[in-house]
């Protein structure tokens, strides 16, 4: 990556019991308030596809859109939101998944993929790997073929790339 990866890590700010006990939150503001780090973290998540022929870049509501936006420029691809429920304006296309605690579900335009498009998915962070699964199968269920999943922290503990299957899953810091 073009800039140092402690240095990266330097920019993520640990806050814990954020948004209830026992969660350490990463929060990647400082980040992106620092244009040559973020642009750094951008290029690394962007690398492992660039030879891809990505189409679309997939960013998962809401920290994910930060990234996935100019991750999509850098590649030549467009930008696909992946919002919670209720938020998008036009027809969309659903998916429920399981939390620990009870359920979540994801939206996409049902026009924003079509059959055949090469995508890549976008997040901040990879836990349980419950919300990266889920937009990829809503992503695979509009006929788009997902070439890999690209997110910026990875909560290793947690095992959530396992859940990802075959998926190419890429991970600037590993926590
Ligand atoms: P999961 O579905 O468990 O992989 O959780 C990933 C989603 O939850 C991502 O959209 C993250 O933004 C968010 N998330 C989960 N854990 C954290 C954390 N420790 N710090 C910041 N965001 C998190």
């Amino acid at each position: 990556m073009g800039v140092d990866a402690a240095v990266v890590k330097a920019h993520v700010r640990d806050i814990p019991d954020y948004p209830e006990p026992g969660i350490m939150f990463r929060d990647i503001t400082p980040l992106l308030a620092a244009p040559d780090v973020f642009s750094g973290a951008v290029d690394a998540l962007a690398a492992p596809f660039e030879r891809e022929q990505i189409d679309k870049v997939v960013g998962i509501e809401a920290r994910g859109f930060i990234l996935a936006a100019p991750i999509a420029l850098a590649l030549g691809a467009g930008f696909v939101p992946v919002r919670k429920p209720g938020k998008l304006p036009w027809d969309t296309h659903a998916h429920s998944y399981e939390l620990e605690y009870g359920t979540d579900t994801l939206e996409v335009h049902r026009d924003a993929l079509s059959a055949d498009d090469r995508v890549l998915i976008v997040d901040d962070v990879l836990a349980t790997g419950g919300t990266a699964l889920a937009a990829s199968d809503l992503a695979e269920k509009l006929g788009a073929q997902v070439l890999g999943i690209s997110v910026f922290i990875e909560l290793g503990a947690l095992g959530g790339r396992s859940r990802l299957g075959a998926r190419a899953t890429h991970a600037v810091l590993m926590l």
